[in-house]
């Protein structure tokens, strides 16, 4: 992982603070606050490339994308004041 990264504390809106968290779906709102997610979470949202590619279905070809590369763990810092998102795949 390169050093690149400096995470953001400063809104590019609002010049509000930033706080780190996660976004996530149905699976991860049905635990409790207390549990404690880990990196490699099945259920949190993760980001990965894609490719386009041909699908079939019932007999019918269809155009999609396939998924390829690694799946990365979607981290998302907000704005406190005016609830700006920024989302990184690291
Ligand atoms: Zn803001």
């Amino acid at each position: 992982m390169s050093d690149k990264f400096t995470p953001p504390t400063v809104c590019p809106k609002c010049s509000g603070a930033m706080e780190a968290g996660i976004e996530f779906e149905q699976g991860l709102s049905q635990l409790s606050d207390d549990y404690v997610i880990q990196e490699k979470e099945p259920v949190r949202a993760y980001w990965q490339k894609t490719e386009a590619a041909k699908g079939k279905f019932l007999g019918r070809e269809y155009d999609g994308v396939r998924r390829i590369g690694p799946r990365l763990a979607v981290v998302a810092y907000r704005c406190v004041e005016c609830g700006y998102l920024e989302t990184y795949a690291r």
